[in-house]
Parts: C-alpha cells; structure tokens; sequence
C-alpha cells in the first residue's frame, strides 16, 4: 500500500486542502514552491503511463479541480505549474499517480 492510500484512507495525517468522492488534494510534506499541493485520485492508479480508457473522465475531472483549486490557492492571477512525474526517468517517488500543482513563485524551464 502506498502512503498515498493511507492518507486517503485517513491511517497517517495530511493537510487536506480539497476532497470528493473522486480525488483528494493535499499540502506537500516538502514544498517546492510556496504553494505546493499534491492531487490526487482516490483510485489506486500507481502512474500517468497506467492509464486507461476507462480513466478518461476521472482524469478531466482532475484537471479541472486543479484548476479550481489553484484558484481557491490564490494562484491563478500569476499563474501556476503542474506536474505529473511518472517512473523512473520522471522522478517519481510515490507509486499512486498525482499531479503536483505549485505556485508562489515564477518557475524555471526547463527542468532538472
Ligand atoms: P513524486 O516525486 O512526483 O513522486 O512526488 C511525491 C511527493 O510526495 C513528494 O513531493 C513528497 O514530498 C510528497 N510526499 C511524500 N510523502 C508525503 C506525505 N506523507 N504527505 C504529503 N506529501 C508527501
């Protein structure tokens, strides 16, 4: 089980920004950026290069809460990033597929 999953299933804490029945966002433990939230759905989707067709409106959904979301976070004016890090060459570290959404700050490309 991911860490992920035990903060969906409330088992560890987190600093819950935004929840449905669909997703969950959250206060990364590590910001990067003033702002730095994690997204991410409640279904068990271990990376973006596991998707499936049947994810296509849990996927839409989660992009249009991240918008909503990073309007709520004060970040739309100046503008955000998001990030989906997936598998080894993406830097991913978390096995359930999240959307990072970071503001606060201007950003750099490109990336490391
Ligand atoms: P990634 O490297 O894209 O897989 O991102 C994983 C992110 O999860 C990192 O930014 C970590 O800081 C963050 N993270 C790991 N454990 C927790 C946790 N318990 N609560 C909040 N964020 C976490």
């Amino acid at each position: 089980m991911t860490i992920f999953k035990k903060i969906i299933d409330k088992k560890i804490p987190a600093t819950v920004v935004y929840e449905d029945d669909q997703c969950l966002a959250f206060k990364d433990v590590q910001p990067q950026a003033p702002v730095h939230v994690l997204l991410i759905p409640k279904k068990e989707i271990p990376s973006h290069a596991d998707l499936s067709a049947a994810d296509e409106k849990l996927m839409g959904h989660l992009m249009m809460k991240a918008a909503t979301i990073a309007k709520e976070l004060g970040l739309s004016e100046d503008g955000y990033r998001l990030v989906i890090n997936t598998k080894g060459n993406g830097g991913q570290s978390v096995d359930h597929l999240h959307i990072h959404i970071l503001g606060g700050r201007a950003m750099k490309w490109p990336p490391g």
